[in-house]
């Protein structure tokens, strides 16, 4: 089904997705769309990647919902913790999700870093004394592997581990190809974190591409995000933490909602979160629970949201 079809079957996306797009781009995978009924506003897949009017109403969000302005010592690089480093590689991501803090990146602004600013961050990581270095963006993968191998290669052997946050295997799985594989291979160790927030997101061809990075000897993570009306659910949540640990990826994080502008549809309010953690406590083992964590507006780093409610509750 194409955008026509899409819109014969949801005229009220017609109504707005011209505006929406112009703030946010639309943008969806082949492989992802098909696993989606776009037809259906219920479904928790076009949820997280087809335009909403609400995107263009949401006053309480924020520019820069994480903090990562107040910790980025030089343009393209976030340090917010003693031991490792973000280094955004490009701000390019092969789809886009709606709720994400790409979002607010300007526009106007240049999606990829010059060959200057990469060289700058790098000499940063380097002597910045650091265990590890998060490769992150918009999505490490939408830039080419020699790009991405060239940067690992220039960390090393100063920062001794790499990580890539990337939500390619499961956006577009034929990006991890066996050239990347055996490149990642022989660069070891990288950790690969991966971003899959609902089990229906686990097609066979994202089976297959991580089984490629797991059977290379490259341990590979989960981070969800939870969002209403997509995963908000302990049946979900349980579900997609046990179909992770049968392929072989530990459930890392469960990320409570930024509070970015234009994704406020998407937020559960701190205290259902917790009772709904709770419950996904009671009912999965210890390797199906993530960890349910909040990154503070205030750039002051992930917490525990039981510990950052009860702090709230304190002050
Ligand atoms: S950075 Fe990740 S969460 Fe954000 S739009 Fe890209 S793929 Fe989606």
């Amino acid at each position: 089904m194409g955008r026509p079809e899409v819109l014969r079957a949801r005229p009220d996306l017609d109504q707005h997705w011209v505006d929406v797009d112009a703030e946010f781009q639309v943008k969806v995978t082949r492989s992802f769309w098909e696993r989606m009924d776009p037809a259906d506003p219920a479904d928790p897949l076009a949820r997280q990647v087809l335009p909403d009017p609400r995107e263009l109403d949401d006053p309480h969000g924020l520019v820069d919902p994480v903090g990562d302005a107040v910790r980025s010592p030089v343009p393209w690089l976030v340090h917010k913790y003693p031991d490792r480093v973000l280094l955004l590689m490009t701000k390019r991501c092969h789809l886009y999700c709606r709720y994400c803090f790409r979002r607010t990146f300007d526009p106007a602004e240049a999606e990829d870093p010059t060959p200057a600013e990469l060289d700058a961050a790098i000499a940063y990581a380097r002597g910045a004394g650091i265990e590890e270095v998060i490769l992150s963006g918009g999505d490490p993968l939408a830039t080419r592997d020699a790009t991405l191998f060239d940067v690992i290669d220039r960390l090393r052997p100063a920062v001794p581990r790499i990580r890539v946050h990337t939500r390619a295997p499961i956006t577009r799985p034929d990006r991890v190809t066996d050239a990347l594989v055996e490149g990642l291979r022989a660069r070891r160790p990288v950790w690969v974190v991966v971003h899959c927030n609902h089990p229906r997101e686990l097609s066979a061809e994202v089976d297959a591409a991580l089984s490629r990075l797991i059977d290379a000897g490259i341990p590979v993570l989960n981070q969800s995000v939870l969002l209403r009306g997509v995963n908000d659910d302990v049946d979900v949540l349980a579900e997609l933490g046990r179909a992770l640990v049968r392929r072989g990826v530990k459930p890392y994080y469960l990320h409570h909602t930024d509070r970015v502008r234009g994704a406020g549809h998407f937020t559960v309010d701190l205290e259902r979160g917790v009772a709904l953690y709770r419950a996904l406590r009671e009912r999965v083992d210890g390797l199906s629970l993530p960890r349910y964590v909040i990154d503070p507006a205030d750039g002051s780093g992930k917490m525990d949201v039981e510990a950052f409610l009860a702090g709230q509750r304190r002050s």
